[in-house]
């Protein structure tokens, strides 16, 4: 999501709507499109495009045309959205196609490997004459087909994937081939408002870089689909006719349709389940409880963290310099071992305007925040919603000892005494008038 939607008149309207039942629920939907349309239209929000959007309508201006050709994919990516293959914006991508409308187009560009697999399960199933039904091997081939691919789905725009098919005519790549985005890349000189040629050189040499390990994953498959359609495969099925997970709102009894049209779920597993007791939580045990130093990392530390995609988002979201400006920690040493040995790294940027605002802080530091937030509220009783304003930086920094790779140590008595005053701070707030 992006910021603009947050900031926008649709999302402001949605948080004040609370229908009292389906009718009207039905009828608000449909101010709700209304809205969303125009907030696009105005250019409050860009996640989403369309035919009237700021983009389009200087995309209309620069091919003096007003016809667009534009598909769904378009419509439901954002207005800054860049090919990753030929890296043209929306703007630079359109072009006038031969009707004399604008081509407004982008495609999800896919691996074929699991239609191979399909394929060669079937050619196998035929060849080895098997005669007992193998349903069992049809679904092992169905779950496992997506692990063939040599890469994953990923939105490009229409002539990035024309390139593709035009370059496996020319080289005369097998069906199942499909070239990856960084493959397209080598063999197009991208040009603004037009489509790609495809340097034929350049695909013939990219593709017999590539033949090796497709040839690989094709001897696979066949081995994979041999199994699976002559009784030798290693997925075993739960008998039937009885269901693997008979679990009402799980499985496909008879009858739960019926049950979950009149009855909420989650009503119906309070009402029938024993009563809830309260459970009592310890939350003053960010504080009290000294925690255990954390393993120090190992060298190749920065690979394994880069493996997880999220922690190395994180990673590259702040600069080598970065320091927690909590606990003065590094970015090096904010760096930690989890549980099962993954190699982690958070930070949290907080936006706002407390004195919080544009602060970056350590994982660390902000799990701190988060358990002192939960014991203020549980104490006081109210939601806070801005906690950032009952507590300073500097008075957090001022309860923490940091160490490297670990969790911090509390000075217990100074985080008390923080506790309380905040405790305090909450109810003065409370009493005023709003
Ligand atoms: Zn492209
Ligand atoms: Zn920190």
């Amino acid at each position: 999501m992006t910021d603009d939607l947050l900031d926008s008149r649709f999302w402001r309207w949605t948080l004040a709507q609370k229908p009292n039942d389906f009718e009207e629920t039905q009828s608000l939907r449909q101010d709700a499109l209304a809205l969303l349309v125009e907030s696009v239209n105005i250019g409050e929000v860009s996640c989403l495009d369309g035919v009237n959007s700021p983009v389009s309508l200087a995309i209309k201006r620069h091919h003096k045309v007003d016809d667009f050709e534009m598909n769904s994919n378009w419509i439901g990516s954002s207005q800054d959205w860049f090919c990753p293959c030929c890296n043209r914006s929306k703007f630079q991508i359109t072009r006038v196609g031969s009707k004399g409308q604008i081509l407004a187009k982008s495609v999800v560009h896919h691996d074929h490997m699991g239609e191979a697999l399909k394929r060669a399960f079937h050619e196998a199933f035929e060849a080895a004459g098997t005669d007992v039904e193998q349903n069992e091997g049809q679904r092992l081939v169905e779950r496992i087909g997506g692990a063939f691919a040599a890469y994953e789905e990923v939105l490009v725009c229409e002539d990035c994937n024309n390139a593709d098919t035009n370059a496996k005519k020319l080289v005369g790549s097998p069906a199942y081939f499909s070239f990856s985005v960084s493959q397209i890349a080598r063999f197009i000189a991208p040009k603004i408002h037009q489509p790609h040629e495809v340097d034929e050189a350049t695909a013939q040499k990219v593709w017999s870089e590539a033949m090796p390990a497709y040839e690989l994953r094709m001897q696979l498959i066949r081995t994979v689909a041999h199994a699976a359609a002559t009784d030798t495969h290693w997925y075993e099925p739960h008998a039937r006719p009885s269901q693997a997970v008979p679990v009402l709102g799980i499985g496909r009894r008879a009858g739960d349709s019926t049950i979950l049209k009149w009855v909420s779920y989650t009503d119906l597993i309070k009402a029938l389940g024993p009563q809830e007791r309260e459970v009592v939580k310890n939350l003053t045990r960010w504080r009290t409880v000294v925690q255990k130093p954390g393993r120090t990392p190992p060298v190749n530390f920065l690979a394994m963290l880069r493996s997880e995609s999220t922690f190395a988002q994180h990673w590259d979201s702040v600069a080598q310099e970065w320091h927690c400006p909590i606990c003065q920690r590094s970015k090096n040493q904010a760096v930690y071992v989890a549980s099962k040995g993954a190699v982690s790294f958070y930070v949290r940027s907080i936006v706002g305007r407390s004195q919080w605002a544009g602060v970056t802080i350590c994982n660390q530091c902000s799990g701190i925040l988060t358990n002192f937030k939960w014991e203020v509220e549980a104490q006081s009783g109210s939601k806070l919603r801005d906690f950032y304003k009952l507590v300073s930086p500097a008075e957090l920094m001022s309860i923490i000892d940091a160490r490297a790779h670990s969790p911090h140590l509390i000075r217990q008595n100074d985080a008390e005494a923080l506790y309380r005053s905040v405790l305090e701070r909450v109810s003065l707030a409370d009493e005023m008038p709003t």
